[in-house]
C-alpha cells in the first residue's frame, strides 16, 4: 500500500497558522503595536492606508533588531522573549509565541527597516510569501519599522472576506486604541490615508483616557485602587451621570492585556447598580495586576480571553473596588476646569 502522508511545505504551514492569528487588518495591527511595546518603545505611529487593505506600517523607537534577529522574527515560533516552559507562567511581555510575524510574512508583503541603538548601520528586508527577497544594510532611524502591503494578496478567498473600509478601519481604531489606553507613558500616533486620527502625547492615565475618549470625561472620572496580596486594581470609572446608552468606553486589562469579560463587566455593573439607569453602561478603565503565574494567556491565539485561576475572587475584588471609589465621590455639581 502505498503511503500518502506528507509534510507540508513551510509557506504552506505558515499561511494555515496564520489563519489563527492574522484574520483581519486589525490583528496585524494588535501584533505590530505590541511588538513595538515590547521593544522598549516611547513612541510608536501606526500609518494606514485603505483601512490597512493597502498598507499597515508600525514605527518604533524600540531597541531594534541585529542582522541576523531581522531574519530570524520571521521564522515561525521564533521569539526573544520565552526560552523554557517555566517562562511561559511568568509572562511580563505582550508577545511570546514568536508567531505573528510569521503570519503576517505568509499573508502580505512585507518591508522591514530595523536599527540597534549602537549600530551604525540597519538592516533593510523584503519578504515575499513568507521568503526573503532582498536583504540589504541601511541607513535608518534608531528603532524598528515594518510595513505590511496588501494583505491577503496571496489568499484571495480571505481577501474578499474582509468587510468594508469602514467596518476594517473601526476594527483597526479599537485595537489602536486599547493598546494606547494600556500604555499612556507612551506616545502614540494614528495616520491613515494621510490624515493623522489621534496624536496622544506622553502622559498620565487620566490624561490618556481624556485624550482618547473625550474632554467630557474631565472632572468626571473616579479614581479606583486596591491591593491585596493576591491582586492590585487600578484605573478609573466615570461619575455615574456619564453613564452611556452605548457601549464602548470600558476597557479591562490584565497585566496591561486588553481582555474581554462579561464576567468582570458584570461585577462592575454590579457595583454601580442603582446610581445609573439599567440600560447604560459606566466608563471604566481598569487594570488588573496579579502574578502571571495565576492567569492562563494561552486560551487563545489574539490572547483576548484569559482564564483566572479564582474568578470568584476576582470578581468580588473588583466589585469591592469599584464601590469603595464610588462610595468615596460626594455628590456636588461638577466643575469642568481640572485636569
Ligand atoms: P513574539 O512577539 O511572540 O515574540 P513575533 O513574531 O511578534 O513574536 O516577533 C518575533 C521576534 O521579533 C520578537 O520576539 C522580537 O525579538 C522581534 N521583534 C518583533 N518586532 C520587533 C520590534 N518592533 N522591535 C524589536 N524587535 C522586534
Ligand atoms: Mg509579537
Amino acid at each position: 500500500m502505498a503511503d500518502i502522508i506528507n509534510l507540508l511545505p513551510d509557506n504552506i504551514a505558515n499561511q494555515i497558522a496564520a489563519g489563527e492569528v492574522i484574520q483581519r487588518p486589525a490583528s496585524a495591527v494588535k501584533e505590530l503595536l505590541e511588538n513595538a511595546v515590547d521593544a522598549g518603545a516611547t513612541e510608536i505611529q501606526l500609518i494606514i492606508r485603505d483601512a490597512g487593505k493597502e498598507l499597515i506600517q508600525v514605527i518604533d523607537n524600540g531597541k531594534g533588531m541585529s542582522e541576523t534577529d531581522a531574519r530570524m522574527c520571521f521564522e515561525r515560533h521564533a521569539t526573544s522573549k520565552i526560552k523554557t516552559i517555566d517562562d511561559l507562567f511568568q509572562i511580563r511581555t505582550m508577545g511570546f509565541r514568536g508567531e505573528a510575524l510569521a503570519s503576517i510574512a505568509a499573508v502580505a508583503q512585507v518591508e522591514l527597516k530595523t536599527r540597534m541603538h549602537n549600530a551604525e548601520l540597519g538592516t533593510y528586508l523584503e519578504i515575499d510569501n513568507s521568503v526573503i527577497k532582498k536583504q540589504e544594510p541601511c541607513q535608518t532611524a534608531e528603532g524598528t519599522s515594518i510595513a505590511m502591503k496588501n494583505l491577503f494578496f496571496n489568499v484571495p478567498a480571505r481577501r474578499n472576506f474582509l468587510k468594508s473600509n469602514a467596518a476594517e478601519m473601526r476594527h483597526v481604531v479599537d485595537e489602536f486604541i486599547r493598546v494606547a489606553m494600556a500604555f499612556p507613558q507612551i506616545q502614540f500616533s494614528l495616520n491613515s490615508n494621510s490624515q493623522n486620527l489621534f496624536y496622544l502625547e506622553k502622559g498620565s492615565l487620566k490624561q490618556r483616557i481624556i485624550a482618547i475618549l473625550g474632554q467630557h470625561y474631565n472632572a468626571r472620572l473616579v479614581s479606583v485602587k486596591e491591593s491585596t496580596d493576591y491582586m492590585d486594581v487600578h484605573g478609573f470609572v466615570g461619575k455615574p451621570e456619564t453613564a452611556k446608552k452605548t457601549r464602548g468606553d470600558q476597557f479591562f486589562f490584565v497585566n496591561n492585556r486588553f481582555i474581554k469579560s462579561p464576567y468582570l463587566h458584570h461585577a462592575i455593573m454590579n457595583a454601580f447598580a442603582e446610581m445609573i439607569p439599567a440600560d447604560s453602561y459606566p466608563l471604566y478603565v481598569l487594570f488588573i495586576d496579579l502574578d502571571p503565574a495565576h492567569v492562563d494567556i494561552n486560551v487563545h491565539p489574539t490572547k483576548q480571553e484569559i482564564k483566572f485561576d479564582d474568578e470568584k475572587v476576582m470578581y468580588a475584588f473588583v466589585q469591592a473596588a469599584v464601590k469603595h471609589a464610588l462610595a468615596q465621590f460626594n455628590i456636588t455639581p461638577t466643575l469642568d476646569f481640572e485636569l
